[in-house]
């Protein structure tokens, strides 16, 4: 269950409102690495979580994500209070009042919308969505992105604080940061009390594969490191001598029963190109300055546009023939 407690985990001092500064702190309210997809992320994981111990810790930092979501939306709220009084009670000039909300895109939006109050959008007004949440319920796929979104919210934390000089809302802002500097701290021992974390999941990497470094992009700013040389590494840097990699032909096939075979073959005949057909196009009608080269209307060597008429049916007859015969072989 839920238990409510009046008081916030962190004291929630503003100077003074700025509405425009509420529109970005919304981005860790309602945004992709916010505090509301920080605690479905962790509550929704630890629901399906069999293993005590990281049940325990999933809903203990699902919680406190929940009240980190209270402390950040607090200070949208304050940061917005004059500007929602205003909005309902219209005792400032509309001049001034304008001048408040922002008159430009989110800012308006926030104001005019959801009038001041704290809106489950991201800085720039995208509502939240669950997309936002990533979890495969594999414990060592999730702790790894559960560490990656601690540290995404670390940084838009960062950010914020550096776009405001309001001393309460740093301190706050300060802290909410640090926590998720401790979340990921504790999700990286979770993924090391798993012993066997890597690879991921049950099946093994096929051996001759796991250790290959394929040197794709060549040329001016190839570089060597320990990502890519060295004892793990078996280096591929002659690529056209390395395909395929199986040691195979490298062409796609697929068996098909005879229906099936048939109706490709009616399809590629209905659909096939015929070299020999060079028709003027609109592209050809319409060409004006600019155009680059274009079918002159020499009808392919025809004397007369019947003439051209008979030779594209001969070559349109002439490939269907030849598909014919191709798709009988296959
Ligand atoms: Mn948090
Ligand atoms: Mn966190």
């Amino acid at each position: 269950m839920f238990m409510h407690n009046k008081r916030l985990q962190y004291t929630v001092r503003v100077a003074e409102p700025n509405p425009k500064l509420a529109t970005m702190m919304l981005e860790q309210f309602g945004g992709a690495d916010g505090e509301l997809a920080a605690a479905m992320r962790y509550f929704t994981q630890g629901l399906g979580e069999d293993d005590p111990g990281r049940k325990d810790m999933l809903l203990d930092i699902a919680t406190e994500e929940l009240s980190h979501l209270e402390v950040i939306g607090s200070i949208v709220a304050m940061l917005n209070k004059g500007v929602k009084a205003q909005l309902s009670e219209a005792q400032m000039e509309e001049a001034e009042l304008y001048q408040m909300i922002g008159a430009s895109g989110n800012s308006a939006k926030q104001s005019l919308l959801f009038g001041g109050g704290p809106a489950l959008t991201d800085s720039a007004g995208v509502p939240w969505t669950a997309a936002y949440v990533d979890s495969r319920a594999e414990p060592t796929v999730d702790l790894r992105s559960n560490i990656a979104a601690e540290s995404r919210a670390k940084i838009v934390y960062e950010r914020l604080i550096n776009i405001t000089d309001d001393p309460g809302i740093k301190e706050a802002l300060g802290f909410l940061m640090t926590r998720e500097i401790a979340h990921q701290k504790s999700f990286e021992k979770a993924l090391y009390a798993i012993e066997d974390n890597f690879p991921p999941g049950k099946l093994p990497g096929v051996e001759r594969f796991a250790s290959l470094y394929v040197n794709s992009s060549q040329g001016e700013g190839d570089m060597d490191g320990p990502w890519n040389s060295g004892e793990q590494w078996d280096r591929v840097d002659d690529l056209p001598g390395s395909i395929p990699m199986d040691g195979g032909e490298g062409m796609p096939s697929v068996g098909l029963d005879k229906e099936d075979l048939a109706v490709m073959s009616q399809l590629s005949v209905r659909t096939m190109s015929n070299p020999a057909s060079d028709p003027m196009t609109g592209a050809d009608l319409g060409a004006g300055a600019g155009a680059g080269r274009t079918t002159k209307g020499d009808m392919g060597g025809a004397q007369s546009a019947a003439d051209a008429s008979v030779m594209a049916d001969a070559n349109a007859k002439e490939t269907i023939a030849k598909v014919k015969e191709k798709s009988t072989e296959a």
